[in-house]
């Protein structure tokens, strides 16, 4: 059963079903049912019933459950990565050192946050009152979730949402909902009342639509496309809820002439192959040196030669298959298109073989990328890397911020001040200098321009998920007080 609503597993009423499918092998995982509108209101209702208990709770007994589910999401580390593994075609060894760990290290970081909830300064602004700021909880949070990392995703929405005291209704994405139920059930067995953590697996246009829509959410985050970000935006718009965005991304990955060529071919391959490229910030638009565009080239064809696709269970893979393949072949079509305008050095196919059981799509490099094409501006999401040259520092910040998106980028230099100029000028929300996809629970992760605004992970995300209230006393006691005048006057 696939709907998780006040602490217990559910049928759906709607009788409909999905088959997950093991991208690697397409056969089936498991058949969902799928969540319509009477569950998304039973699981709405449950996070209203428990916001009150949890709300009210302290941030130390908030604190004990989310450090309790760290414990208990530690000791299922295994199984949870071999179910992220399958349901989203990760190599094991991407599930269980990144996947896993991140989430439970998420999970241990906010039962710490959960008692840094700080207000501001209190103190007698006006002389006459004492003021002082609460951060409240917002109320139910509708999430709505991706497919490319469904286990970190669920993590980021429900774990700053619940440590501030909200409760919350998650929609994972269709192809991906297994890990979010156990994830979810960890909460309530770790003291959680029944309610905090809900989870409804259902489609985005009908669960997750109707989600965004209910008059009892307060808050909408999503993590996703940008057009479905702006539809999301714009349905909750009709009832004027607060909206956290996560969405595209197209990230610049800038190659200085002085750059530490090694490391920066290194960290292009990394950078561009983590998930299969089904990564919002990895590195889409290589933008390289004229003087090094040669040799960067052929070392990242090289290492793209040697990187092994393959199953995911096994743990040798670097490279598993694209999600699904509606996906695959969207991958490919971009590919397609741009051997009329472009050079396709390497890739540019799917393995053949045993292979073609599963939506594989080799690491493809692609060079003389004319600006203003569909490969320099839409994001691919899948392993393929577009190379264009440049000459002086101030082309190189311009084309890394030619993109509607700004969720994260990297500049590759020794240069102090070149690396200080790219950290200033370049519009994302993550610049790397270095380096490229590392993320870690104290900083921030959310996007600028068409990426979303928002933050996940972090301190910071208590801001999104809280309202700032500010409570003002009378001090003077008295009945009659001096601004009253202006307002009105007694007579006599
Ligand atoms: P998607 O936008 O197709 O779907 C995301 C979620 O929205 C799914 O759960 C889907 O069911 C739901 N949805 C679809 N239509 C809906 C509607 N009308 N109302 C409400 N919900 C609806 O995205 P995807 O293909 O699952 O994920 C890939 C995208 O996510 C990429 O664009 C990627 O860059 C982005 N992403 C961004 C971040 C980030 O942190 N910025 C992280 C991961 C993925």
């Amino acid at each position: 059963m696939h709907q998780y609503i006040g602490g217990e597993r559910r049928a759906a009423s709607t009788g409909e079903s999905l088959e997950v499918l093991d991208p690697s092998t397409d056969e089936t995982l498991e058949t969902v049912t799928l969540a319509g509108p009477d569950d998304v209101d039973a699981a709405v209702a449950a996070a209203r019933d428990a916001f009150e208990e949890w709300s009210r709770a302290t941030p130390l007994e908030r604190s004990t459950v989310l450090a309790r589910a760290a414990a208990l999401l530690d000791e299922r580390a295994e199984d949870l990565a071999r179910l992220e593994s399958r349901q989203a075609g990760k190599p094991i060894r991407l599930a269980r050192e990144f996947d896993v760990p991140g989430t439970v290290d998420n999970t241990a970081f906010f039962a710490g946050a959960a008692r840094r909830l700080d207000g501001l300064a209190s103190g007698e602004y006006s002389g006459e009152h004492t003021s002082s700021i609460r951060r409240e909880p917002v109320g139910v949070v509708g999430s709505i979730a991706p497919w490319n990392y469904p286990l970190q995703m669920a993590a980021w929405k429900v774990l700053p949402a619940v440590a501030a005291g909200n409760t919350i209704v998650l929609k994972p994405a269709e192809i991906t909902p297994l890990s979010a139920l156990p994830f979810a059930e960890a909460f309530t067995e770790a003291g959680a009342p029944p309610g905090v953590v809900n989870v409804v697996t259902g489609s985005g246009p009908v669960a997750g639509e109707h989600l965004v829509a209910h008059r009892d959410v307060a808050m909408t985050s999503f993590t996703g496309s940008t057009a479905v970000g702006r539809r999301v935006m714009a349905t909750a718009a009709a009832t004027g809820k607060r909206v956290h965005l996560e969405l595209g991304g197209k990230a610049p990955f800038v190659v200085f002439d002085d750059a530490d060529l090694e490391a920066a071919v290194h960290g292009a391959v990394a950078a561009t192959l983590i998930n299969a490229g089904q990564d919002c910030t990895a590195a889409a638009r290589a933008i390289v040196h004229r003087s090094v565009l040669e040799e960067f080239v052929r070392g990242v064809a090289d290492l793209y030669a040697q990187v092994r696709i393959g199953p995911t269970a096994d743990e040798a893979t670097d490279l598993g298959p694209l999600s699904s393949r509606a996906h695959q072949a969207k991958v490919a079509g971009m590919v397609e298109r741009a051997r009329g305008y472009a050079t396709v050095v390497c890739g540019g196919a799917a393995p053949t073989g045993e292979l073609a059981r599963g939506s594989y799509y080799a690491p493809t490099l692609v060079t003389d990328v004319p600006l203003g094409s569909e490969l320099w501006t839409d994001e691919v999401f899948g392993p393929v890397l577009a190379v264009v040259p440049f000459d002086e520092d101030d082309e190189a910040i311009r084309l890394a911020n030619d993109t509607e998106f700004g969720l994260a980028a990297s500049a590759w230099t020794r240069d102090t001040y070149r690396a200080g100029r790219a950290g200033r000028e370049i519009a994302a929300g993550c610049v790397w200098v270095n380096d490229h996809i590392p993320i870690i629970s104290e900083m921030p992760h959310g996007g600028y321009k068409s990426s979303g605004f928002g933050k996940d992970m972090s301190a910071y995300s208590f801001e999104d998920y809280t309202a700032v209230k500010h409570v003002m006393h009378d001090i003077t006691g008295e009945a009659h007080k001096a601004w009253h005048r202006t307002i009105f006057t007694l007579p006599g």
